[in-house]
């Protein structure tokens, strides 16, 4: 029997069409999917032994993983199989395991309940009525732009999916219940789905899946001082404790990384009770979210110097308007951060640089060069963010090729923002690497001396921005971090 067949029975509002427009590949992800208890327990879907079990969890609201799901979880009589989505791998992939995800998982196992993360919106079947091969299926969304299968919306829509995350409550989503957030996360989660991806070659995953695979993660601390409009963390106007670092450690894993919103904000004795936490485990940590430079104090500067720190020491400058009293204060506060830091630490620093946020226009590109320009003084890397309506600007590729060239340290170390973009045209034309960044001259001629016609998108971008604003081209485009970085 083709299992894939039987059980789609079309979902109330879809045609049979529409399901074979959306292509469930189900049998290609089954043979592929191996040990997974889930498909050794499905009965024969003929059998109403099937219809009777199949009855998902019936729940009041399906907004969050909530205080019902867990009244259900514990009060169970069987043993649930409950499917956990992480949309944002499913659609883009994503560089961090979901937490939450990580937490209920290990929380849902806690009570015996099978659990696995879906490797792929395929792995759901559904049957009439909108049921569908799990008990309870929750998804959980970190970035509003994450696409989610429409099958699944319309799930959600009826209340059969349960749904969290930032990506759609972006500061009111409802919190995880106390018992959940603070559980132990289930590391092994995604192993599954890695195998699949690596084929099980363990230098692919150690290269590729390290954060999945090497680190213990938790918030040691929640809440920020700041209320930036651009972020999720508004709600709580001031930084207090969350979890202690034995909380979410797992003794076998050699790193950990933190989610703290802003450490630097934390009341004192807050931030050295974290700090020896984390280095009484002899672990090598990271926080992850950009740092708050403002407040680096000489204190904090030797603290986290020298502290078992791993990679690069992170932290964000969002601000750039001179124009504006508040913000020039926050650009201000941030060198002189800068300052502090570099009398102490001379190790990697990256700076997240957010752009297209206050406008998406020439003012904003200046001000992102204008950072850029500080950080190559101070031997720091800039890492650029974009926010979604960079995507509106008419500088959009700019936008995109300023994140390459940044981004890539490998670049931005050894070219100006000009080279680079010349670089990607000799590309373009076939230009050997022996002559890399001599052929500047010829790049707009053909071999009989005429203008070309058509440039690569880097390129084009630069020309088109310089011709309408020579002035800040010619302040930024030539800038070198190499001859810059120890001017501070
Ligand atoms: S300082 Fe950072 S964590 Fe705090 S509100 Fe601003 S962006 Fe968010």
């Amino acid at each position: 029997m083709n299992t894939a067949q039987t059980l789609l029975i079309p979902f109330e509002e879809y045609e049979t069409n529409v399901l074979s427009q959306i292509n469930l590949k189900f049998n290609a992800l089954k043979s592929k999917v191996k040990n997974t208890s889930i498909w050794n327990i499905l009965p024969d879907s003929n059998t109403t032994q099937w219809i009777e079990q199949n009855t998902m969890l019936k729940l009041q609201s399906n907004i969050g993983f909530n205080e019902e799901c867990c009244t259900l979880i514990e009060n169970s009589k069987r043993t649930y199989r409950i499917g956990l989505i992480d949309a944002d791998l499913l659609d883009n992939g994503t560089r961090h395991p979901n937490l939450a995800l990580l937490k209920m998982s290990a929380y849902c196992k806690g009570f015996n309940h099978d659990v696995r993360l879906l490797c792929s919106y395929d792995e759901i079947e559904i049957k009439g009525n909108g049921y569908t091969n799990y008990d309870l299926i929750v998804l959980s969304r970190v970035f509003k732009f994450t696409k989610i299968h429409p099958i699944v919306q319309k799930l959600i829509e009826k209340g059969k999916i349960v749904y969290g995350g930032t990506g759609f409550f972006e500061i009111d989503g409802p919190n995880l219940p106390h018992i959940v957030e603070h559980h132990m996360p289930d590391y092994h989660l995604y192993d599954e789905y890695i195998e699949i991806q690596t084929n099980g070659d363990e230098k692919l995953k150690k290269r590729k899946w390290g954060d999945y695979l090497s680190y213990s993660i938790g918030f040691t601390t929640r809440g920020c001082i700041r209320q930036c409009g651009f972020c999720v963390n508004r709600l709580l106007k001031k930084v207090v404790p969350c979890s202690p670092v034995s909380e979410f450690l797992d003794k076998s894993r050699s790193k950990i990384y933190l989610w703290d919103d802003n450490i630097m904000a934390a009341p004192y004795q807050v931030f050295h009770s974290v700090i020896e936490q984390l280095q009484a485990t002899g672990k090598a940590f990271q926080f992850r979210q950009g740092m708050d430079i403002r407040l680096m104090t000489e204190e904090k500067a030797q603290i986290l110097m020298n502290s078992k720190y791993c990679g690069d020491y992170i932290f964000a400058f969002d601000h750039y308007k001179l124009d504006d009293p508040e913000e020039k204060k926050q650009v201000e506060q941030t060198v002189k951060g800068l300052d502090v830091w570099r009398k102490y630490c001379n190790k990697s620093t990256k700076l997240y640089v957010l752009v297209a946020y206050d406008s998406q226009d020439e003012r904003d590109i200046e001000g992102t060069f204008y950072r850029i320009k500080i950080l190559m003084e101070y031997g720091c890397l800039p890492y650029i963010m974009r926010y979604e309506s960079y995507k509106d600007s008419k500088y959009k590729t700019l936008y995109t090729q300023l994140a390459r060239w940044c981004n890539q340290p490998g670049f931005f170390k050894k070219m100006s923002f000009r080279q680079y973009c010349v670089r990607n045209e000799e590309y373009h034309q076939g230009f050997n690497k022996e002559t890399a960044g001599q052929n500047n001259a010829i790049l707009r001629t053909d071999l009989y001396g005429l203008r070309k016609k058509k440039y690569c998108a880097c390129y084009q971008a630069m020309l088109d921005f310089e011709r309408e604003h020579p002035e800040i081209a010619a302040k930024y485009f030539d800038l070198r971090f190499e001859d810059l970085k120890n001017k501070n």
